[in-house]
């Protein structure tokens, strides 16, 4: 099945229409084939407007939130970026097309597996993929000209802010468990510049300095 129209009018409707404007988003959001990040069963879903099931009760993002993220991130080309959140590794690809690389981290190991196996398959390179606990982000790679955080913060990690480089962006869901405001940082040598983008529903961000893996448990 040929799902370049859907793909097309995806970004033209869900996208472009509600105000994402930056080319290099539009055209890596464009290139991806995003069905060959979703099972099998759900493919024909993959261009609808809502987050789909990828397994271990993760979902991938509604392709107008992965657009808008990006976005926000303000990348022109040739960035280190950070995600926590490898998920299926749709917007890992996403940044991929536009970065120069990608340190992604991702908790459960049968997703990164999954996510490294359709990422390799599209040749995308230069991602590079973690099983960790991404709530100390990756400080062996870093300073990082981006961050972006694609599962709900209770609060936002310190470690975040000591791996961005001068001038980066962070972006990250921050609220309760059942919802979040997705806010984007702007750092400089004077400090941070906090901006609400939306208001947003991801999975919880588990770990050290996230949520319990107790369900319930801050
Ligand atoms: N960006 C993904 C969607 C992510 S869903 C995509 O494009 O498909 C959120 C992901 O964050 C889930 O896969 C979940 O397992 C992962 N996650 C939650 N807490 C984490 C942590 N502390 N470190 C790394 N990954 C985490």
């Amino acid at each position: 099945m040929d799902f370049s129209i859907a793909r097309r009018i995806m970004v033209e409707r869900q996208v472009k229409a509600r105000g994402v404007s930056d080319p290099l988003v539009l055209e890596a959001m464009l290139q991806t084939p995003r069905h060959l990040f979703v099972e099998e069963a759900f493919q024909s879903q993959a261009y609808s407007d809502f987050p789909l099931p990828i397994g271990d009760k993760q979902t991938i993002s509604q392709p107008y939130i992965v657009g808008l993220m990006t976005q926000a991130l303000r990348l022109k080309g040739g960035e280190r970026v950070l995600e926590i959140g490898t998920g299926s590794g749709y917007q890992s690809a996403i940044l991929s097309r536009i970065a120069s690389r990608v340190y992604t981290v991702e908790r459960i190991p049968d997703l990164a597996r999954r996510a490294r196996r359709v990422l390799n398959s599209l040749g995308c390179h230069n991602v590079n993929i973690k099983v960790s606990d991404g709530t100390t982000g990756w400080a062996e790679e870093a300073p990082f000209d981006a961050i972006m955080v694609t599962a709900g913060a209770p609060s936002v990690p310190d470690e975040y802010f000591a791996q961005l480089a001068p001038d980066g962006r962070l972006v990250i869901p921050v609220g309760s468990r059942g919802g979040q405001v997705l806010k984007r940082f702007t750092c400089s040598d004077s400090g941070c510049m906090e901006e609400e983008l939306a208001d947003c529903r991801f999975v919880p961000l588990l770990g050290r300095h996230g949520w319990s893996e107790e369900e319930g448990k801050a």
